[in-house]
């Protein structure tokens, strides 16, 4: 597998989160937030870990009530992940959560505003080297601010500002910030915004995006936009969804984008046609089911012929075409083995488990005697039957022809 991608990213300052380094070119890291009542310490464990087991590098809890902050003096040092208080409101629940030992805290300026409280919290936080997020929220901005702005990238970025100005005021710069919006032409535009006057690391997200797939579809419109433009250091999804899968969403939006090694199998898979020879979609469910725990760093491909499926998919490491109750299963785009049709998932992850660990030349020299000789003619006789052309087209545009 190819390494992470190395691009132009947006020079920023570091903060640490715990033991994660985001910004000033560290890794860009995943983000996502328990569901449970904090003070539920087991449940709330149990979440953190599954979360960080779908890919979560920083997991934040809500700090709600003192009975949440009491219950994350337990959570802390058995978190897997270093853990952000998110505060709201109640400036003395974040120095609650400072006592309780966290690695960050969120604060929202739109809703803790008197300038003493924020100080005092800065204070504390610069005390004990604890980073603060300044998590702006277009939906709840300072009324003040909006007011002044209306709903638009200026209101948020100034909402960021005067927080920092609070914090300056301290000599408190341990900072990332966020500008969400569930709007995402508004969320793109703030943060742009804002990479353009501070120089501080940016988490990524639009908020309250909804459920999937609209909800993952516009998380990944905005997040993806901005970090191929260079812009952001930390992400989250904010899904209506088991957070899990805001862990597995934006672990996957980083491989898929090449800035963050892949883990898991790539399963791509042709989209069907009237070629196919096989319920694609049947097929891929069941490898992807297949594949789901196994951590094999392979792009796998599912193909509905064996015309055109090989040659489709010749950069995946491997994968298999269907054809006339066969499969024919290919390494780079050379098939080395044909299989009976119900057969084709399981030799897939027998073949995907040697690409994985010797490499797909070690996979090609192990070929099956045959096996380029028996798909060529079932490649043949397929063609034979249907033609070069399965949907008819040179005979439609003839016909459109001579009209
Ligand atoms: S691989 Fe075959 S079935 Fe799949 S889209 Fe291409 S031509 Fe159609």
């Amino acid at each position: 597998m190819s390494p992470p991608r190395s691009y132009e990213r947006r020079p920023t300052r570091q903060v640490h989160v715990g033991g994660v380094a985001v910004g000033g070119g560290a890794p860009i890291s995943v983000q996502s937030m328990t569901t449970t009542k904090t003070s539920d310490v087991d449940g709330t464990l149990a979440q953190i870990y599954a979360l960080a087991g779908a890919g979560a590098d920083i997991v934040r809890c809500t700090a709600n009530d003192v009975a949440a902050v009491e219950a994350l003096a337990q959570i802390v040092p058995r978190s897997p992940v270093p853990l952000v208080a998110d505060i709201h409101f109640q400036y003395r629940l974040a120095l609650a959560a400072l006592d309780a030992g966290v690695s960050c805290l969120r604060l929202n300026p739109g809703n803790i505003r008197k300038p003493d409280q924020i100080r005092a919290v800065a204070t504390e936080a610069g005390d004990r080297g604890i980073p603060i997020r300044i998590g702006v929220n277009g939906g709840s901005l300072d009324p003040d601010i909006e007011a002044r702005f209306g709903m638009t990238p200026m209101a948020l970025v100034e909402s960021a500002k005067r927080e920092l100005g609070h914090f300056s005021e301290v000599g408190f710069s341990d900072v990332k910030i966020s500008v969400k919006a569930s709007d995402v032409t508004l969320m793109v535009e703030s943060y742009r915004m804002l990479a353009d006057e501070v120089d501080f690391p940016l988490h990524l997200g639009v908020t309250e995006a909804g459920p999937p797939p609209a909800g993952l579809v516009k998380a990944t419109a905005g997040i993806a936009t901005l970090l191929n433009e260079g812009i952001g250091d930390t992400i989250r999804y904010s899904l209506t969804a088991d957070p899990v899968a805001e862990a597995v969403a934006g672990r996957q939006l980083l491989e898929a984008l090449g800035l963050r090694e892949r883990t898991g199998t790539d399963l791509v898979a042709c989209p069907s046609c009237g070629r196919a020879e096989v319920d694609v979609i049947a097929v891929a469910q069941e490898a992807q089911e297949a594949f789901a725990d196994l951590d094999l760093p392979v792009q796998v491909a599912v193909m509905g012929c064996v015309v055109n499926g090989p040659g489709e998919a010749r950069s995946a490491d491997l994968g298999i075409a269907a054809g006339r109750g066969r499969g024919h299963l290919f390494v780079r785009g050379q098939v080395v083995a044909v299989v009976p049709e119900d057969e084709m998932v399981s030799a897939l992850v027998t073949w995907a488990k040697v690409v994985a660990a010797d490499g797909a030349d070690a996979a090609l020299a192990q070929a099956e005697a045959g096996a380029a000789d028996a798909a060529a003619a079932d490649r043949a006789a397929l063609i034979d039957a249907q033609g070069d052309d399965v949907n008819d087209a040179a005979e439609r545009v003839a016909l459109i022809r001579r009209r």
